[in-house]
């Protein structure tokens, strides 16, 4: 039993405040059929509105059996609708997308109750369009859409149907067979309350209430009561319904996600694109940084861990190292001392570097030109596999001899054997006498893009130097590595006479450690680097996809409303719209993750640079971009969920 007392419900219209309804009052009995007329604007779809707790009142009381409902939460008013009310509309109001089927068993994702199909075509035999139900809406005439809207409005076992204007946009044929249903289900014991602007339609009922400018104007009883439906029956019936569980739920918003997205799929794409680009970038970038890192490591590791590095220092003191006769530059004499002075020396190589044209016949490749000692090649696993290294003696005697990498032989002699092959080298010529073992690349360098050449004839007959650029040192014991680094530096000062308040950085000697520390240090830098670029752009992805989701809600409004009449709370539509927005990010997560990888293949193969992707770089930008969909699909879903129905309803 529904009872309205002294309701009223008005509207601010800039100054004036319009009466939709003025002190109504009516009680409405169970089992009831009500037709409401009235010209139009005198309040009747209000009142209706306002019945169906789709609207609540500016004043007044309204109780459900015996309930007073003005007061209760949105939440609350959505329960009750679903579990007690169904709606008919005059515009069908059915979701497009969705058959005929589908569109009947809606209500029950709100209601929680699993598996409904069954019920749901028994309801459309019911209302005669059984075997119409996989049709969608506009594959269906005006007549059988609003039989699937009844079909709707009956799925969850409605104690009463509010129908507005049902038959206001259907021909005479149509109208008769959707007002015999209607009668039937009052027959059932459904209370009806249906709204008309036909005489006849009117009379049909069994009370007639009549509106005019927002009050009841008459109220007659034109066939009496029937006898009270037991409620218990229905309360038995009702309690049939299983609950449906949450994995089975959030499945079901994630389906409809899906499937929302795939009917607009040139949007859904581009909405995706920020998110997708993102995640590419992403892998792609740590790959390639991975990927290098882990080959000077396994360089750096090959060269043993006995190497020091000696360099001239960084802190250059030009006036006054001049005037105290000081000087950190180093030369090939150095290097002969270090090793004369101290026993646990095994190798010295002085290097130089530096960068020279390498023609032959009538091909040319720039390339980087070293030169070291005779004993650069033990220190660096560089004793040729084909031909010699240079000895001590051609070093001597400045000899023009060179030993070349992997990729000047084939750049500049292909398939031909280079052994012995005379080679102008900035126009100067040399003899290949050997060919370096192959080291391959280690990320941004080609280690085997090289020339080795003795160091006094690259200082003296090519590249114009009067020092080397290091000192290479092995050590033959690793314990005396400290001993070593200090005993050097001491020399080194001593045999430079450098100022004691310059001692500090007048020399620089680094170890494998120190090599090793710096980079990972470069390499964590990048990392962060690259992190943070790929964070703007998924925080650019983010945006875009917030942009689309809100454009998606106000074309939506209608369908928000519509769900928000059959029973959807807040945090179901809001649920809806976080589903879509995760949707397309994880989507897009998803495609980027595998455009990463097509990358880093590609660059692996067309570069040469070697890539390793990181299983947790591709976990953790798959999850990113699926929370970058919560985050930026909270805001325009919260706004769909806090639409007011009936306002949602109206939308045009
Ligand atoms: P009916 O269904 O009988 O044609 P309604 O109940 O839709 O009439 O409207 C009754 C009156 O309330 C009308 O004068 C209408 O202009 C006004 N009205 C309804 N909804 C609104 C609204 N959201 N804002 C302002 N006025 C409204
Ligand atoms: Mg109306």
């Amino acid at each position: 039993m529904l009872n309205l007392a002294n309701i009223n419900k008005s509207y601010k219209m800039g100054d004036n405040i319009v009466y939709a309804l003025r002190d109504v009052s009516l009680t409405i009995e169970d089992g009831d059929y009500i037709a409401i007329m009235g010209p139009s604007g005198s309040g009747k779809s209000t009142l209706m509105h306002i019945l169906g707790l789709l609207d609540v009142p500016s004043d007044g009381s309204y109780k459900i059996n015996e309930r007073e409902v003005s007061h209760l939460s949105e939440d609350d008013l959505a329960i009750l609708r679903r579990e007690t009310i169904g709606f008919i509309f005059q515009q069908f109001n059915l979701l497009p997308r969705m058959s005929a089927l589908e569109n009947v068993t809606l209500p029950l994702l709100y209601s929680r109750i699993p598996g409904g199909r069954e019920y749901g075509a028994s309801l459309l035999e019911r209302t005669g369009i059984g075997q119409r139900s996989f049709h969608k809406p506009n594959e269906l005439s005006g007549g059988q859409q609003q039989r699937v809207a009844i079909a709707r409005s009956l799925i969850n076992k409605p104690l009463i149907i509010f129908a507005d204007e049902p038959t206001g946009n259907l021909d005479s044929v149509s109208e008769k067979e959707i007002l015999s249903i209607l009668k039937e289900l009052n027959e059932q014991g459904i209370t009806v309350v249906i709204v008309t602007h036909e005489e006849e339609v009117g009379l049909q009922a069994k009370r007639l209430i009549r509106m005019r400018d927002g009050a009841i104007q008459s109220d007659e009883r034109l066939t009496p009561l029937p006898e009270k439906l037991s409620e218990k029956k229905i309360d038995e019936d009702r309690k049939s319904h299983k609950k449906l569980n949450i994995f089975l739920e959030a499945y079901e918003y994630l389906k409809l996600g899906f499937r929302t997205l795939a009917a607009n799929k040139v949007r859904t794409g581009l909405s995706m694109l920020g998110i997708l680009i993102g995640v590419a970038a992403v892998i792609a970038m740590l790959a390639i940084g991975r990927g290098a890192q882990k080959a000077i490591e396994s360089q750096l590791s090959s060269l043993g861990s006995n190497l020091l590095i000696l360099r001239p220092g960084a802190v250059r003191v030009g006036g006054v190292s001049q005037e105290s006769g000081t000087t950190t530059r180093l030369s090939v004499d150095d290097a002969q001392y270090i090793k004369g002075q101290l026993d646990f020396i095994k190798y010295v190589s002085p290097n130089v570097n530096g960068r020279g044209q390498v023609a032959f016949q009538n091909k040319n490749w720039s390339t980087r030109i070293l030169g070291g000692s005779a004993e650069y090649a033990p220190i660096h696993a560089a004793t040729p596999t084909i031909g010699r290294f240079f000895t001590e003696i051609d070093n001597q005697k400045r000899a023009r001899v060179a030993v070349i990498g992997m990729t000047v032989v084939r750049e500049i002699f292909g398939k031909k054997n280079p052994l012995g092959e005379m080679i102008k080298i900035n126009r100067v010529n040399f003899q290949i006498i050997g060919i370096l073992p192959e080291k391959g690349a280690t990320g941004f360098s080609d280690q085997d893009d090289v020339v080795i050449i003795p160091v006094l004839t690259a200082m003296h007959r090519l590249l114009g130097k009067e020092y080397v650029d290091s000192i290479d040192l092995e050590i033959t014991d690793p314990n005396k590595m400290d001993l070593a680094q200090d005993k050097i530096i001491e020399m080194m000062n001593t045999r430079h006479r450098v100022a004691p308040a310059l001692k500090q950085g007048a020399f620089e000697i680094r170890n494998m450690a120190d090599i090793q520390a710096a980079v990972q240090q470069s390499s964590e830098t990048m990392s962060v680097l690259l992190s943070s670029i790929a964070a703007i752009s998924l925080v650019v992805g983010g945006i875009g996809i917030m942009n689309i989701m809100l454009v998606s809600v106000t074309e939506r409004t209608r369908e928000i409303g519509l769900r928000k009449a059959i029973g959807a709370r807040r945090w179901d539509i809001l649920a809806q719209f976080l589903a879509e927005s995760v949707v397309v990010s994880a989507v897009g997560g998803l495609i980027g993750i595998i455009l990463g990888w097509l990358i880093t293949i590609g660059i692996n193969s067309f570069s040469g640079w070697s890539t390793s992707i990181s299983p947790s770089s591709v976990i953790l930008s798959f999850f990113f971009s699926a929370s970058i969909g919560i985050v930026f699909g909270i805001y325009p879903a919260r706004k769909a969920s806090l639409l007011n129905p009936i306002d949602a309803l109206r939308h045009e």
